[in-house]
């Protein structure tokens, strides 16, 4: 049976997560989002509370000192963060994601290297960041061809007991604050893209690594976004995450979480459009009575409602197959595409479609929807573009 009633400790997530997006995110956001310096923008103290609020360990098991949740409490805690800033829940999405992969894939030696820390970080700065996009392209990173020329381009090559990384990342979220990094690297440039690529975990001072160029960009501006350089990085065999050739395999895994985790960002950030839009729509007054009254606009937030909630309920729907694999036929292996496709093509249409209903205001910035559109616009490109998890869907179908 489906059931999505929230137990007690969930519905303690989603208000304190509410409470944290109102009360310490929303106050900060506007002023960080106006800041021109993409270099001086990243809003530490915010991300430090809610590191503190153990935000950033909810998908780490209790084993090594996680909340130990699960992926509906994962979505619920990054809906209401994008409910205040969409940037700041993507923080917190990666973070969640990529710890939970070493608890899923890694061994108990990596578990207790690098989830142990994280969850006994006392100064709230434990940030982990996932280096895949290469200039070649995010989308060729994934390639599935059988031409090993096509792929991964950056190079982890085995020199004794150690890998040795060479190579760029580009577009990289937390690149240059994180503290823990995760790499994607061919470590068989015979074999294809889908055989011969590797994850490895390492820590920020690392030598080898450079951050390159931090980009100045349309929206989520709360996120420090950067370019990466590995020039001869040295890593121990052990720092490798999976069996060799497996890295391809464990980025299907990684996009369990990140699917659905992108998928609720997208509806908190529309939530966030719709309830302003409805807000607005109850006090303007045209023709004599309040917008809303007018059924341009109320049908209009009635088709807005209707899409956050079908949005809400196929999210929710493909974490219950992703964690009844058996029940559920192929939904949990293209679920997570789809949790990713919907909501962020459907926020972009939200937020615009409320801009709409703030008439002029809304396109000015004493109002926080002009900053919604923006941050709604790239949540179709980022982390897989949508074009090709459709395609990545319809290989299933
Ligand atoms: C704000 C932001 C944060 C990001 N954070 C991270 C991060 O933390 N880590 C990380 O690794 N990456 C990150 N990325 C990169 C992101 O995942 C890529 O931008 C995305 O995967 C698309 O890759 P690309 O930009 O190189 O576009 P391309 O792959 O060049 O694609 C360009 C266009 O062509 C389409 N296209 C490309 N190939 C195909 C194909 N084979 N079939 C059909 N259509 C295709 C795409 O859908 C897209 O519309 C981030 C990007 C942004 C903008």
């Amino acid at each position: 049976m489906l059931d999505f009633s929230l137990t007690e400790e969930q519905q303690f997530l989603k208000e304190t997560a509410r409470k944290f997006a109102e009360k310490e995110i929303k106050p900060v956001v506007k002023d960080v989002d106006q800041n021109p310096d993409p270099t001086t923008s990243f809003p530490w103290e915010v991300i430090k509370k809610a590191m503190k609020l153990e935000f950033g360990k909810v998908l780490i098991p209790k084993k090594y000192g996680g909340y130990g949740g699960n992926l509906f409490d994962y979505a619920i805690l990054l809906e209401e963060l994008a409910y205040g800033d969409a940037g700041i829940a993507m923080i917190f999405m990666i973070n969640n994601s990529l710890a939970r992969i070493i608890a899923v894939v890694g061994n108990e030696e990596q578990k207790e290297k690098w989830l142990r820390p994280i969850c006994e970080d006392k100064k709230g700065d434990n940030i982990i960041a996932g280096a895949v996009t290469e200039p070649s392209g995010g989308s060729e990173v994934f390639c599935l061809l059988p031409d090993p020329k096509l792929g991964v381009r950056t190079t982890a090559r085995l020199e004794g007991n150690e890998y040795v990384i060479n190579g760029q990342k580009n577009f990289i979220t937390s690149a240059g604050v994180a503290k823990l990094y995760c790499v994607m690297a061919r470590t068989d440039s015979s074999k294809s893209n889908v055989e011969g690529c590797n994850i490895f975990y390492f820590p920020a001072d690392t030598p080898g690594m450079t951050i390159g160029k931090i980009e100045d960009k349309m929206g989520h501006r709360t996120t420090q976004v950067a370019e990466i350089f590995f020039d001869n990085m040295h890593l121990p065999k052990e720092n490798m995450l999976e069996k060799l050739g497996e890295g391809l395999n464990t980025t299907v895994e990684i996009y369990k979480a990140n699917g659905v985790g992108v998928g609720a960002m997208a509806i908190g950030l529309a939530q966030a459009a719709y309830d302003e839009a409805l807000k607005y729509a109850k006090e303007r007054v045209s023709w004599g009575k309040p917008l809303i009254k007018h059924q341009a606009i109320a049908t209009k937030l009635a088709e807005m409602r209707m899409e956050i909630e079908a949005a809400r309920a196929l999210v929710y729907r493909v974490i219950w197959a992703i964690e009844h694999p058996e029940a559920s036929g192929d939904l949990s292996k293209i679920g997570p595409s789809m949790a990713k496709v919907y909501p962020t093509n459907m926020v972009r249409q939200i937020t615009v479609e409320a801009m709409q209903i703030l008439g002029g205001f809304g396109y000015m910035k004493d109002f926080p929807l002009e900053k919604y559109v923006r941050d709604s616009m790239v949540m179709p490109v980022y982390d897989g573009a949508n074009e090709l998890l459709k395609i990545f869907i319809s290989y299933d179908l």
